[in-house]
């Protein structure tokens, strides 16, 4: 394997010669990564099933039909996203027409977490081959069977000095952090979001930061509770909890509080069994000291649902926990695995003071049919993306950008936001020689007049 630094200095040879510029190579790289992905289906499937124990369904839900979806929207409207955008020019510029031309960054670094090893990997190159860049990806050391594929199928499909996997663990990570790449694009942990920006202000290089924190799940008085539920199922024990935006805790309006758990019992059964350990077909737990430390919360509040864990297999069934607070360990950081805390408000007002705890979380959800309150949620919490009377969906919408704010992360992706996360859109002044305005000009008798006249 190539060096790391002369893999970047073989990319950077590679974007000076002006390849990747031409709408006919790009698109050429998209349809190519597309049936890549279509290759390789089958062996994704098996991959991603002996690292996370992810169902045949799993993984076409949250990998593999998300990473169709973006490319073929990608390879539709790649064209119309390249054009330079002609804007208008004020008075005071005479003469002057003004673009904005989408310029790639050139050479990208793309490192990407565990919890959906694909997906984050191959979702971030969508945008930087679309505009223009070449890339060097670094997945998760903690899958390591799916971390091998995609390099295997990447090395298969482009040529090194193009696009290229680099693997390892932190290190590795930091050795890449310390090259002069153009632009870095990580989805991760907030503490190594915090490295990885440190890192990069050493050379002012521009981040996008997918980061995660605790996504609240509310659920008022008026709310349809029993779909409530079942959403609310869907969006917490998929990947067994380990979804950047998965509901993290449920506030519940204190009067519905025992309606809505009773439902939530049910939907899990409904869903996944009593016993979804024993079924085969329930994702397991990525590492050993991921499962300690979720274990170790089980000893906290009342356990009323669930509460089974296998060491072997790393199984956690879905887990209901009540009677904790803001001080109990589970409430610290996200949870990122299948237990859910229950707490309850009186007043709307509260869930202010609720999620400040854990500030600008990644997503939230709030399930009522009172309008003014969905709007009230919506206008006064600060949140990356959400639902109303969903989970999760939104990430499914390519229109929506996607991205955190403050300590959930930098800058959003997906759909067209992909392409411009990965373009500089550098402004262009075209100015005409036929003639000179002199009033510019210091010298310009007129000119104070003029000016004076032009800005107010
Ligand atoms: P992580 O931050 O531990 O690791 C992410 C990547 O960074 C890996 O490739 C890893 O090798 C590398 N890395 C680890 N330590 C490093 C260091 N000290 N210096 C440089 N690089 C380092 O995250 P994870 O455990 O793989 O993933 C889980 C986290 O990711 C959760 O917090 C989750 O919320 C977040 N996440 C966010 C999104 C999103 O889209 N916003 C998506 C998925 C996961």
């Amino acid at each position: 394997m190539t060096e790391i630094k002369e893999l970047v200095k073989n990319q950077k040879m590679m974007y000076r010669a002006g390849k990747t510029m031409t709408y006919t190579y790009r698109i050429h790289q998209l349809q190519k990564l597309k049936e890549m992905i279509n290759r390789y289906e089958p062996r994704i499937y098996e991959s991603l099933n002996k690292d996370l124990n992810k169902s045949t369904y799993e993984v076409l839900a949250t990998e593999l039909g998300f990473l169709q979806q973006e490319v073929n929207h990608a390879i539709k409207y790649l064209k119309e996203w390249m054009q330079p955008k002609k804007v208008k020019t004020p008075t005071s510029h005479k003469g002057a027409k003004s673009f904005i031309y989408k310029q790639p960054y050139g050479v990208t670094l793309i490192i990407g977490p565990w919890n959906y090893p694909l997906h984050l990997a191959i979702a971030p190159l969508i945008g930087a081959i679309a505009a223009g860049n070449t890339a060097v990806i670094k997945p998760s050391e903690l899958t390591p069977y799916t971390s091998e594929l995609i390099e295997e199928m990447i090395q298969e499909t482009f040529e090194e000095k193009y696009i290229t996997v680099v693997q390892g663990d932190k290190d590795v990570s930091q050795e890449l952090l310390e090259q002069p790449f153009d632009y870095i694009f990580f989805t991760g942990s907030v503490p190594v979001g915090k490295i990885v920006m440190e890192k990069a202000s050493q050379q002012l290089i521009p981040v996008t930061l997918e980061l995660g924190g605790k996504s609240p799940c509310i659920v008022d008085r008026d709310a349809k509770l029993e779909v409530a539920a079942r959403r609310i199922t869907w969006g917490k024990f998929v990947n067994a909890g380990q979804t950047c935006v998965a509901p993290d805790y449920v506030l519940v309006h204190e009067d519905v509080k025992q309606q809505f758990t009773e439902h939530l019992k049910r939907e899990i059964e409904k869903m996944y069994t009593a016993n979804p350990m024993e079924s085969g077909d329930y994702s397991k737990i990525v590492n050993d000291n991921h499962f300690d430390r979720l274990t170790s919360y089980l000893d906290e509040g009342d356990i009323i649902y669930g509460g089974q864990t296998d060491r072997t297999n790393r199984l956690i069934n879905p887990t209901i926990i009540e009677k904790v607070d803001w001080d109990s360990k589970i409430m610290q950081d996200e949870i990122f695995g299948p237990l859910l805390p229950i707490l309850t408000f009186n007043q709307l007002e509260e869930v202010y003071d609720h999620v400040e705890h854990s500030r600008n979380p990644l997503a939230l959800y709030y399930f009522s049919e009172n309008e003014k309150n969905q709007e009230w949620i919506t206008k006064n919490i600060s949140f990356g993306g959400g639902c109303i009377n969903d989970t999760m969906m939104h990430l499914g919408n390519n229109q929506l950008p996607f991205g955190g704010i403050g300590t959930s992360g930098i800058g959003q992706y997906h759909g067209k936001y992909s392409f411009e996360t990965f373009t500089h859109e550098k402004s262009v002044l075209k100015q005409t020689t036929s003639f000179d305005l002199a009033f510019r000009y210091p010298n310009s008798k007129m000119g104070r007049n003029i000016l004076k006249k032009l800005f107010k």
